[in-house]
């Protein structure tokens, strides 16, 4: 275990420091140490943070990084290591490079041959699946959707298969939207896991089908305040199909009736005759929500 009195290390480096998610308390004594130690903060959003800093008592001279100028301000932090200047970054919640800015900075603070250290601590995701019960499999971290309605389906729908629980980060006006297109593609009896407003006064933590989702926000108005995290547990084993087996099926699908495309895609691939159909169906039913030129209109009481 590395412990010393200086939570810095000897070389000029960039300390990646996760700060809370909402609850002051969840700043690590490492990560105020850091802070306080650095000689630069790197900060997404610099008034947000300096609160955060001054809370906990950190006096720092703080520089901006954004994701609008990442690549920049890599050069300025790049810059501050090679004269000896040790660097933390960071975000306005959790951790660093998680659905956050960071990954690209410490591409190119490696590059240039200087360490990254991690300081680990909170984020909304590990935070939520704590407490989900996902007892199964592992997850996957999808974090943010795309937001234009076709493209998010389409994102959806290339998770249909996914055995793993999934884990999305998602903002309080396309809440609704989001779990109902959830259910539209992973179908209502897939189980939801909502974690809002983290750590925080009025943390809310629920679990429900998808298909109960919709009325579980509608029940009361502060359900689409705050922060999300949505996590969807995987797909059960007969709708367990893998990338390759999806893929050939969406091709399948994009030029055949429903009932060919699955025997097809099921001699192809070797998956199970039922998990490509129950997939082709969310695909037809989502397509049909999501309006588009369709080459075969035909509507099938097709069986696999
Ligand atoms: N890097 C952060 C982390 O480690 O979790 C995530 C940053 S991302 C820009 C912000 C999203 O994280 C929010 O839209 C929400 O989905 C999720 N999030 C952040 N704080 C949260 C909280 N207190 N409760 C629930 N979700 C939260």
């Amino acid at each position: 275990m590395k412990e010393s009195a200086s939570p810095l290390v000897s070389t000029p480096s960039l300390y990646v420091v996760a700060t809370p998610l909402g609850n002051m308390g969840d700043l690590t004594p490492r990560a105020r140490d850091t802070l306080a130690a650095v000689d630069v903060v790197a900060a997404e959003d610099t008034r947000h943070s300096q609160r955060l800093l001054d809370a906990h008592g950190v006096r720092a001279r703080l520089l901006a990084v954004h994701q609008h100028n990442e690549q920049e301000a890599a050069g300025q932090i790049i810059a501050l290591l090679a004269q000896g200047k040790q660097v933390a970054l960071i975000t306005d919640a959790g951790t660093p490079a998680i659905s956050d800015p960071g990954a690209r900075l410490v591409v190119r603070v490696r590059e240039a041959g200087h360490p990254v250290v991690p300081v680990p601590g909170a984020c909304a995701a590990i935070a939520a699946l704590s407490v989900a019960g996902i007892v199964e499999g592992g997850f996957r971290f999808v974090g943010f959707l795309p937001t234009r309605t076709a493209a998010r389906r389409a994102a959806l729908q290339a998770l249909a298969g996914e055995r793993n629980a999934l884990v999305f980060y998602e903002a309080p006006h396309r809440v609704r939207e989001c779990v109902a297109d959830m259910a539209a593609v992973f179908g209502d009896e897939r189980e939801l896991f909502v974690a809002r407003e983290l750590t925080k006064l009025h943390e809310e933590l629920a679990t429900m089908p998808l298909g109960a989702a919709l009325a579980w926000f509608d029940a009361d108005a502060n359900r689409l305040r705050g922060e999300f995290v949505l996590i969807v547990h995987g797909a059960p084993a007969a709708a367990g199909l893998d990338a390759a087996a999806i893929r050939t099926l969406d091709l399948l699908l994009a030029e055949l009736p429903l009932k060919t495309a699955v025997r097809l895609a099921a001699e192809i691939t070797g998956a199970a005759r039922n998990g490509l159909y129950s997939h082709a169906l969310a695909k037809r039913q989502c397509d049909n929500l999501t309006p588009q030129p369709d080459k075969h209109t035909k509507k099938t009481n097709d069986h696999p």
